[in-house]
């Protein structure tokens, strides 16, 4: 029988984090997806944990905060080392986060919680993409002729359909362990290709636009398309507890880093729900001396590996919700994508550590990146360009994780230093050194996006090029994302986060700093701009399609430096606060740098290094990011950013 065919715009394969953010995203802009597992359910206990900052002002940005509702909140590091006499001892506490990081603070909850929050999201999002699951991808061809052609399909896919048997993995009959999710299991999908194939009706045909692999770190579509991990694979193993303990170690529910003198490190990760993790380097060898066997490992082992770390408290537990034992394989794929229609992301390009929960937050951050681009090229927004930023912006972040979890892996597995003349030993300020400095990483904030169509960070000088000005916004860092600072509403004084702003829905941003527009000669310039953005031949009017609102495309803010009192909104251009028959003036648009009633001031202006009388537009990417930042009556300039990759309407 020949199996049945269908086409659809985007196929994502895999509904771990990666394939819900991406799903996520081309829900909200309503392109054509499909998204299949293999496995017959969402995740049930274990994995990650650990959400970062940047990843909470992501999720927020989708309006999604259950995950910061639900989590237990991690505020404080301490660090245990043992002293002349061997026995552990606290010798430092810090901030887990930084202040003045983000909105967020670093938090804890099981990674199945959020994947639930996804789907529950998606749901209430027209439920449009829906995961399908107990279904697997077992050939893919590309039509190379047809790749450049936007409107082609040419990738074809052949679907097995499994039964509900065959697609549920053994998650463990008493305690889960964590074996059975791809990143720990051994690979089963040929196996699963092999039992479904053949039989009537479990087949069927795809052909996509766009494929994109988020099949975690066995990739089937990783594997299809050719391409290595490369890197190490260490032979320390880790072992992870999920448990209610019950402990007189003082530090139980704050997040503890304990080197014992010759027993090994184990870390403790205070949880939702009383339960904490504890990861516990696992010093056991074989009869043979080599590493052990991890699949043989059981809880009652490493609870007894971390009670000799942490002694001469004692731990014991009643509860255990889960336990895995793990190696730590550092790597990052040679490929992340294929003429620029078969791309890949989370776990299928790098696999590391997760000690350093990162992980899912990166997974999450390289869909994150690709959704929207994927998204406006699909909507013949954008030309296919925009493409290839996704596999030079995300590959060097992969390769700056690896680096970052080589360092912060070596110096966790490693002997603590008796004392300074003992050099092979890891000294404490070596370790607070490094922790410190990769806090930043961590938290997903160093993120920098290199120069590239999308990203503009020095003026290009020439006639037609953007005239980049970075000096406007001086301590403002073009390719990253946009720090968040309060700012008031004109219209009702209500204080709100900047980033609040810039919700996830695929619009570029201009926000226009006009300066303080309680001056006659900045006003005046202010006028002409909304002149220019009203014009039927001005940008905005280039990029919209006349039956959508003018700001479906690219949103204009304003963020003046008046006071707010000296400012009347109806007397401003109505270009910066549009009327609309249907839905009224737009009074969510123009904001004052200025006090607040109850929430202080947000300095925006001081904190972007924005000149108050010269002023700047900043343009915002549709993930956050900033594109560029130039002079506020270089309208030239807007329209040059723009048509490197917009398609006119
Ligand atoms: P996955 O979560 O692996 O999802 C892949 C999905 O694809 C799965 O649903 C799978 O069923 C499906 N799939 C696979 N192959 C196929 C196929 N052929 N066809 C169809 N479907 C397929 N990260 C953090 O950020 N913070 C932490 O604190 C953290 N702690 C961790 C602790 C442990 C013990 C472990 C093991 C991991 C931890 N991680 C952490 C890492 C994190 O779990 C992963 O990085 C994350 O799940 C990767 O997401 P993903 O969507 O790329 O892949």
């Amino acid at each position: 029988m020949t199996p049945p065919e269908s086409d659809v715009d985007v196929l994502i394969i895999g509904a771990g984090p990666a394939g819900l953010m991406l799903a996520t995203w081309l829900s909200r802009l309503n392109i054509r997806t499909r998204i299949v597992d293999k496995r017959s359910t969402k995740i049930m206990a274990g994995q990650a944990d650990g959400f970062q900052c940047r990843t909470l002002e992501i999720l927020d940005s989708f309006g999604i905060d259950r995950v910061w509702k639900e989590s237990n909140h991690m505020l404080e590091v301490c660090f245990w080392n043992p002293d002349e006499n061997g026995v552990i001892k606290r010798t430092g506490r810090v901030p887990d986060t930084p202040q003045g990081f983000s909105r967020f603070t670093e938090c804890v909850l099981h990674q199945g919680r959020m994947e639930r929050f996804f789907l529950d999201h998606l749901k209430d999002d027209g439920d449009t993409v829906r995961v399908e699951r107990a279904i697997l991808p077992s050939s893919l061809q590309i039509n190379e002729e047809k790749v450049e052609d936007a409107a082609a399909y040419p990738i074809t896919i052949r679907l097995q359909h499994l039964t509900d048997e065959e697609a549920t993995p053994d998650q463990g009959k008493n305690i889960p362990n964590g074996l059975f999710r791809s990143n720990l299991t051994p690979d089963d999908t040929e196996d699963l290709i092999r039992k479904a194939s053949g039989k009537e009706g479990t087949e069927e045909v795809v052909r996509a636009k766009y494929l994109v692999g988020c099949d975690g770190a066995h990739s089937w579509t990783r594997k299809q398309l050719g391409f290595q991990m490369e890197g190490e694979h260490t032979e320390i193993i880790w072992g992870v507890l999920d448990i209610i303990p019950i402990t007189d170690f003082p530090d139980i529910r704050v997040r503890s880093l304990i080197h014992s003198a010759s027993s090994g490190s184990l870390m403790v990760i205070p949880r939702e729900k009383r339960v904490v993790r504890l990861y516990i380097q696992l010093k056991e060898v074989s009869e043979g001396g080599g590493a052990i066997d991890r699949s043989k490992v059981t809880p009652e082992q490493i609870l007894k590996a971390a009670q000799k770390i942490i002694a001469p408290y004692k731990l014991e537990y009643e509860h255990c919700g889960w336990f895995t034992a793990y190696q730590i394989a550092q790597r990052v794929s040679d490929g992340f994508d294929k003429f620029e229609r078969v791309f890949l992301a989370g776990d299928a390009v790098h696999t590391h550590s997760p000690k350093a929960g990162q992980g899912q937050n990166v997974s999450l951050q390289d869909s994150y990146n690709l959704g929207w681009k994927i998204g406006l090229v699909a909507r013949g927004q954008a030309t296919r360009e925009i493409l290839k930023t996704y596999p030079t912006e995300r590959q060097q972040i992969a390769r700056d994780l690896i680096a970052f979890d080589q360092k912060f892996s070596k110096l966790f597995s490693g002997r603590p230093a008796k004392d300074v003349s003992d050099e092979t030993g890891i000294s404490l300020e070596e370790f607070r050194k490094v922790f410190h400095q990769g806090a930043v990483f961590a938290a997903g904030l160093s993120v920098d996006y290199g120069p590239n169509i999308l990203v503009v960070k020095e003026d290009e000088g020439k006639i037609g090029g953007v005239r980049c000005k970075p000096s406007l916004a001086e301590k403002l860092k073009i390719g990253m994302r946009l720090p968040s600072h309060k700012v008031v509403n004109q219209s009702d004084s209500l204080p709100v986060e900047l980033q609040k702003l810039l919700p996830s829905d695929g619009r570029f941003r201009l926000i226009v700093f006009p300066g303080n527009i309680s001056k006659p000669k900045l006003y005046t310039r202010y006028e002409k701009l909304g002149e220019y953005f009203s014009s039927s031949t001005g940008l905005v009017s280039a990029y919209t399609p006349e039956d959508t609102p003018r700001d479906s495309v690219i949103e204009i803010l304003t963020v003046h430096s008046a006071k707010r009192l000296d400012v009347e909104l109806q007397s401003l251009p109505e270009a910066f606060h549009p009327l609309d028959k249907a839905r009224g003036w737009d009074y969510w648009k123009i904001y004052a740098d200025d006090e607040s009633y109850h929430e202080g001031h947000g300095r925006v202006y001081e904190n972007f290094g924005i000149d108050r009388d010269e002023g700047c537009i900043v343009i915002v990417r549709p993930d956050g990011y900033v594109a560029t930042v130039v002079a506020v009556d270089n309208t030239n300039s807007l329209e040059a950013y723009f048509a490197r990759f917009m398609i006119k309407v």
